[in-house]
């Protein structure tokens, strides 16, 4: 069987004469492991352990190699370390643009409050108010926490007698199912109807 990536001299962008590659990947010279100039060429990583960032540079090989833990087929940009620019220092402007776009990954788009977290970018909505819309998937996760349909809207939760219970608002958990002795894990296992 002929091998996956047979030895290739070719023109390369870090040296004057040809060099041996594994062919190309994407239109780049195709490196293997060990055989890239440590000297010359760097991942973005690399370079910026050096203080250095690609500064628009685009890359200039791809180095590939097997991730043992990854259990992968890794492949790299390789940049050139001559072409690379210093790491631009954190101003008080940065640092104020960087806090904006992490609190705006983690407002909700319903509500508009700060989620604490970072929220899914495809639909940015915190676990409240994806609740309160409706419109869970069946395999939405806070299934496993709230059962049933909400009835009532945030105000009408507000109004709520509670003087019954002691203390704080609860929200009325409505079950499908009346709960078993067991607990949730197996209201929930009957669910998908695995108890009979
Ligand atoms: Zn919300």
């Amino acid at each position: 069987m002929a091998r996956q990536y047979p030895w290739v001299l070719a023109e390369v962008a870090w040296s004057d004469a040809q060099e041996f590659t594994r062919g190309t990947y994407e239109g780049l010279p195709l490196l293997s492991w060990g055989i890239a100039p440590r000297d010359k060429l760097a991942t973005r990583r690399q370079l910026r352990a050096m203080g250095l960032r690609p500064g628009g540079r685009e890359p200039v090989a791809i180095l590939y190699f097997r991730c043992r833990r990854a259990c992968k087929k890794v492949f790299a940009r390789l940049f050139l370390i001559e072409g690379a620019a210093p790491v631009r220092p954190m101003t008080p402007a940065r640092w104020a643009a960087l806090g904006a776009a992490m609190a705006a990954r983690r407002r909700c788009a319903q509500c508009r409050e700060d989620a604490g977290t970072e929220l899914p970018r495809t639909r940015r909505v915190c676990d409240p108010c994806r609740y309160s819309v409706g419109g869970l998937e069946p395999w939405d996760h806070l299934h496993d926490v709230v059962v049933g349909e909400p009835t009532l809207t945030a105000a009408e939760h507000g109004e709520l007698d509670t003087s019954g219970r002691d203390g704080g608002a609860v929200a009325p958990v409505i079950w499908l199912h009346p709960p078993a002795a067991a607990g949730p894990a197996a209201v929930c296992a009957a669910e998908r109807g695995e108890v009979a």
